[in-house]
């Protein structure tokens, strides 16, 4: 326990235990199964607090689906109450890391990226800001709430943008080793090429989530563009598949973060090892990683969409993690 939560020690009765806190270092990999039931086990006691009633017998949307067969909540605009989130992850202390990537000319979307983050990302909250940059001379300099810091992490490039994008996974794996567990208890991964325009908050924070692809959340299972070669560690039958995720926001705990990397890594090296890469690389991966580690919350596509592309369908009641137009072919380049 930080000195912040000795105040209210009595209230969280919490039974975490962070790896940074641990005597002697962490030994990241024995400390795995039981760190693992401490971040299943974590509870606090909520304070007395006044705010409507939820009715058993009203549905929080009639539109949507906001449960997955699995007992896992779909994130939308009016299934939750911020305030009573936000007093339970305030009570756990809870640090949140935000990775992005920044390679080569992807620099050009740190700015925006951070500055909107700074407005609508887990605002209130413990944050630490991981940009991975093979240009650390150009990331700039942009003012931070309290509690909330950038990191620049320097790392190699990779001449074709798959190879940048894939690697992704690879890098988030080690560093979570590296620091990430001694440094955070959640990871959120996303993509730079986008801003943030509405509220992000501890809501979507879980063991592990994924997104819905803003293209794929009404397609049924067959027009997913999962990986159909067998060949392929991504390799997903026609007949299996939930939702189709999008490789430009997942997370969770730092343990499970680091599981679901480091596995899409292994995935890919051996796809490599035989002459093949996945239709959609890491996010095919990432994919064929959801469906048999089932998720424990999903975000709707307030949480990844763009407007250029899709409009504003009256069932988005909020846009909050938005496209930033680009060039491909220019900034790929
Ligand atoms: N990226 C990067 N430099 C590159 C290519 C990709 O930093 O040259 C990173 C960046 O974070 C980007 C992510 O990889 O957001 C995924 O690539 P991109 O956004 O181009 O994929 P898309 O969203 O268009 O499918
Ligand atoms: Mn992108």
């Amino acid at each position: 326990m930080g000195a912040k939560n000795m105040g209210r020690e009595k209230e969280t009765g919490s039974l975490q235990v962070r790896h940074r806190a641990k005597p002697g270092g962490c030994t990241c990999e024995g400390d795995r199964e039981s760190t693992d039931e401490v971040y299943t086990q974590k509870w606090v006691v909520t304070p007395r607090m006044v705010y409507a009633q939820p009715k058993a017998l009203v549905p929080s949307r009639k539109d949507v689906l906001v449960l997955t067969p699995w007992l896992a909540p779909i994130i939308w605009e009016g299934t939750f109450n911020i305030d009573i989130l936000n007093e339970q992850f305030r009570l756990q202390n809870s640090t949140i890391g935000l990775t992005v990537f920044a390679i080569k000319k992807y620099v050009v979307f740190v700015k925006l990226f951070l500055e909107t983050a700074e407005q609508h990302f887990m605002v209130g909250h413990k944050v630490t800001y991981y940009v991975f940059t093979d240009r650390p001379a150009d990331v700039p300099q942009v003012p931070l709430g309290t509690g909330r810091k950038l990191v620049v992490l320097t790392v190699r490039n990779y001449t074709r943008w798959q190879d940048v994008s894939m690697h992704r996974m690879e890098m988030i794996s080690q560093f979570s080793e590296r620091r990430f567990l001694h440094e955070v208890d959640y990871l959120v991964c996303a993509d730079v090429d986008m801003k943030f325009r509405d509220h992000v908050g501890v809501e979507i924070l879980s063991a592990l989530f994924g997104t819905l692809h803003p293209g794929f959340y009404s397609s049924s299972r067959e027009a997913f563009t999962y990986e159909r070669r067998p060949q392929s560690q991504a390799y997903i039958p026609w007949d299996e598949g939930d939702f189709y995720y999008m490789g430009a926001f997942f997370g969770g705990s730092v343990v499970e973060v680091h599981r679901l990397t480091k596995a899409c890594h292994e995935a890919m090296v051996k796809d490599k090892a035989n002459g093949i890469e996945a239709v959609w690389h890491d996010e095919s991966h990432l994919n064929k990683y959801l469906l048999y580690h089932k998720p424990t919350k999903v975000l709707s596509p307030e949480y990844m969409w763009d407007q250029k592309l899709l409009g504003w369908p009256s069932i988005m009641k909020k846009l909050r993690y938005v496209a930033v137009p680009k060039n491909h072919q220019a900034i790929r380049n």
